[in-house]
């Protein structure tokens, strides 16, 4: 039982789990504090009901010394007879200072049963001054003249007063109670909103960039103290996941040497390319280019000035270029450009001006040393699509071979049935 409803706490969202708290404490509070109030009106009431009823039986000994100097029966029965103004008073007896009952009273509605129990009660001997028990309450009052005892009067009263008096007390304080825990726990909810709301946000914003993956998101929100800090805090990871993201997207597709796309990218990127050359019917030329004698260049400067000319070819095949046409290290020193809607006289054209920007170019190695490389570049272009792209790769590869065989440093358009 214990455990199960550990378990449902538990699984309460936090706003329900401090409302539960606040609402348990607010009615162990409220519950103990009734009870104290309770008790102690209760006391009081018992107490004032004992300080009324002494007050009547200080006034009827008063009205009754007379009659007991002189023994009236009479005038004593009378004037115990008026006590029967008071609904609450069941019983007085006035006794002499010998103890025989010189009157006496008894309410109409009690039976004689009853009556001669409570005279037994208050003659005996260890009768208190006052009592209070659960149905009654009695005092017992001496009777003075002159200052020297001639009897004693004792008034007995049921507690119904005081139990009515109570219960309307009661009453009173339970539709208090109730209606100062239903006010208190209506400023719970206000007040859990304080902590609840920031948290509930910053659930709901995790949980969009969580299903949607756009991290470009950031969470506002107006507050300086720790939820400020912590929307701060997410904000601060999402902008570092941001940029994780685009070094990881830059590694993964981009070459590091010459900082153009690298293989795995230029493929991708074609796979569009040729669909959307299929979609409109435009041509997509694809240019191969291979740098000529490239073995020798490391053999004779150096695989480090090779790595170098490498990068200042991607540099000068990028500037080369329409900033839409892509260029991408293909693998060694082998170069793939794509140019999108882009025919074979076209293509040509382009490969032409690479060509001929590289030849030119002095390049000049970190020692000092001058040298000039030239590249071949073998040029396809046909409408495609993404599944029959790769047959634009080899038809320019074969191209490239026959620019190779023919001398290199040239063009060569690929042409049906070439080798
Ligand atoms: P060809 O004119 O027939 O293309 O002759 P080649 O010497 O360029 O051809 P080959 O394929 O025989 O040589 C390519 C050379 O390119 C061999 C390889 O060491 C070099 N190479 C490939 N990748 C790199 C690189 O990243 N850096 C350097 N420095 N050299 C590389
Ligand atoms: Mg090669
Ligand atoms: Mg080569």
């Amino acid at each position: 039982m214990a455990a199960s409803s550990h378990l449902m706490f538990n699984r309460l969202s936090i706003r329900y789990k401090l409302l539960v708290l606040l609402g348990v404490s607010l009615g162990v509070g409220l519950l103990i504090s009734s009870a104290v109030a309770l008790y102690t009106t209760f006391v009081a009431e018992q107490q004032a009901s004992l300080r009324t009823l002494r007050q009547v039986a200080a006034v009827t000994s008063e009205n009754m010394r007379a009659a007991l100097a002189f023994r009236d029966g009479h005038s004593a029965q009378k004037i115990l007879h008026s006590l029967q103004a008071d609904p609450h008073i069941q019983y007085a007896v006035a006794l002499d200072e010998r103890g025989s009952v010189l009157a006496q009273y008894q309410a109409a509605s009690i039976s004689a049963d009853r009556a001669t129990r409570w005279h037994k009660l208050l003659l005996q001997p260890s009768a208190l001054q006052q009592h209070m028990d659960r149905e009654f309450h009695y005092v017992i009052y001496p009777i003075e003249l002159e200052g020297s005892p001639v009897g004693r009067l004792a008034v007995l009263s049921d507690n119904q007063a005081m139990y009515t008096k109570m219960r309307r007390y009661m009453v009173l304080q339970i539709g208090v109670t109730v209606l100062i825990f239903a006010g208190l726990l209506l400023l719970s909810w206000r007040l859990q909103l304080i902590f609840t709301q920031p948290i509930t946000q910053l659930v709901q914003g995790m949980r969009h960039i969580g299903s949607s993956k756009d991290y470009s998101t950031t969470l506002h929100t107006d507050r300086t103290d720790e939820f400020g800090e912590l929307y701060q805090g997410f904000n601060a990871m999402l902008r570092e996941v941001r940029v994780r993201d685009e070094k990881l997207s830059h590694l993964a597709t981009t070459d590091p040497l010459t900082g153009l796309a690298n293989r795995r990218f230029a493929l991708e990127t074609m796979q569009t390319l040729a669909a959307q050359s299929e979609r409109n019917q435009t041509p997509l030329g694809v240019i191969l280019l291979d740098v000529d004698h490239f073995k020798l260049v490391n053999d004779t400067y150096g695989h480090p000035v090779g790595d170098l000319i490498l990068q200042q070819v991607a540099h000068r095949l990028q500037a080369s270029i329409r900033t839409d046409d892509i260029a991408a290290r293909f693998g060694g020193e082998e170069f793939l450009v794509l140019c999108a809607d882009t025919d074979v006289p076209t293509a040509v054209q382009v490969a032409e001006r690479i060509r001929t920007v590289v030849a030119e170019q002095v390049f000049t190695t970190p020692q000092g040393a001058t040298l000039r490389v030239t590249v071949s570049l073998g040029v396809q272009a046909s409408i495609t699509t993404p599944e029959a792209m790769m047959q634009l790769v080899e038809a320019a590869d074969q191209a490239l071979y026959c620019a190779k065989q023919a001398g290199r440093n040239r063009v060569v358009a690929h042409t049906e049935g070439a080798a």
